[in-house]
């Protein structure tokens, strides 16, 4: 007799999701069945769930969700490790990589797994529907990267660590943030706090945040940013611009990190960059949509711009680890304010949505708990 598990199928933009049933697949020799714990909500599901871009229809009948973490329920015949090589059994709670790099191009060669064209194309073809967060399994299948969360970090605190979390590291160390820097983050969601708190552990001198929902800026603070701006106070960009320059010796930001997903962010990041300095894009990830730059800003700034999406393996130990590290020194599990059944995952998004402008009750960030 098969098992059977719920999971949360995509209509489509401005659809929602719907509950449906399938089989709990047997592994391949060289894949994991996960029984999922919990799931975030990321900025990215957002924009698929809103349909930002057309794009996204694409995505329509799957089971969306990456952003996860769960313990093993049955190992395929050849696993016996996780990883790292650490021995893995039933039960173990882990964390991993929901895009799968092809080892077969030229970016894999090169050991720049992030960058693989494949990632997330192979994201999709599985031997089960399994194959997204919203669920209560999930399959890892053949190649994916797996490690073993430590005992001291909870599933809430696991829960980011395969996207936000790993998404920010890989990003600061790409963009070559170095000890006395001084970083911008625009945008104080999942990312922006996580960014916050790595580029500290990275040694930043100081770290000025973005947003203009007040209790984010509040926890930006308790996630180490030395100043923050409130995007209500400063409603125009020249006047974020000015604080950004006011509170860096009218110099910039060594690296400004783009985390709030939209196109406008970006031609005002720019000019928070310092001559020299580096601007870090990860939050738009809708494609089509557009802003207008001036390029002669980067020429003349000798400015550098640094896209990043996804990361390579070294990244979630070292997401574990900093977890551990700093557990007692940032408010980690803060950064979900709400918890959802995964039968309330509609209610889940239209709480999360973030453009509902002025809602005293809307969501910081929502994770969906799977029991
Ligand atoms: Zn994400
Ligand atoms: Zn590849």
């Amino acid at each position: 007799m098969t098992d059977t598990g719920r999971a949360a199928v995509f209509l489509g933009p401005g659809k929602g999701y719907e509950i449906q049933e399938f089989d709990v697949p047997t592994p391949e020799p060289d894949g994991i069945v996960i029984e999922v714990s919990m799931a975030g909500i990321c900025g990215s599901d957002l924009h698929i769930w809103r349909g930002d871009s057309p794009l996204f229809m694409a995505m329509a009948g799957g089971v969306a969700g990456h952003e996860m973490t769960g313990r093993v329920h049955s190992l395929g015949s050849n696993i016996k490790t996780d990883s790292l090589g650490k021995p893995l059994k039933e039960g173990d709670r882990v964390a991993y990589a929901y895009f799968y790099p092809c080892n077969r191009c030229y970016q894999c060669n090169r050991g720049e797994f992030a960058a693989c064209p494949q990632k997330v194309a192979r994201m999709g073809a599985s031997i089960s529907r399994f194959s997204g967060a919203y669920g209560q399994y999930y399959y890892l299948k053949p190649g994916g990267w797996v490690f073993k969360v430590p005992d001291q970090v909870t599933d809430a605190m696991a829960t980011p660590v395969n996207c936000a979390l790993s998404q920010v590291t890989y990003g600061l160390q790409h963009a070559g943030l170095r000890y006395g820097d001084t970083v911008v983050v625009q945008g104080a969601g999942g990312l922006g706090l996580n960014a916050i708190a790595v580029a500290k552990e990275m040694g930043a001198d100081a770290v000025i945040a973005i947003d203009g929902v007040p209790g984010r800026l509040e926890l930006a603070k308790r996630f180490g940013a030395d100043e923050v701006i409130d995007i209500t106070e400063n409603p125009t960009p020249m006047d974020r611009i000015a604080k950004v320059k006011g509170l860096t010796g009218g110099r910039g930001g060594d690296v400004v990190v783009e985390v709030v997903g939209i196109p406008e962010a970006v031609p005002e990041g720019l000019q928070m960059v310092r001559e020299g300095g580096t601007y870090l894009e990860i939050g738009n990830i809708s494609f089509g949509r557009t802003a207008q730059i001036d390029p002669s800003q980067l020429v003349w700034g000798s400015k550098r711009v640094q896209g990043v999406v996804m990361y390579d393996p070294w990244v979630i130990p070292e997401a574990l680890e900093f977890l551990v590290r700093t557990k007692d020194k940032y408010p980690h599990e803060d950064v979900v304010s709400h918890t959802f059944a995964l039968d309330e995952i509609n209610e889940a998004f239209q709480n999360s949505e973030w453009l509902r402008e002025g809602d005293a009750t809307k969501v910081n960030r929502a994770a969906i708990t799977m029991r």
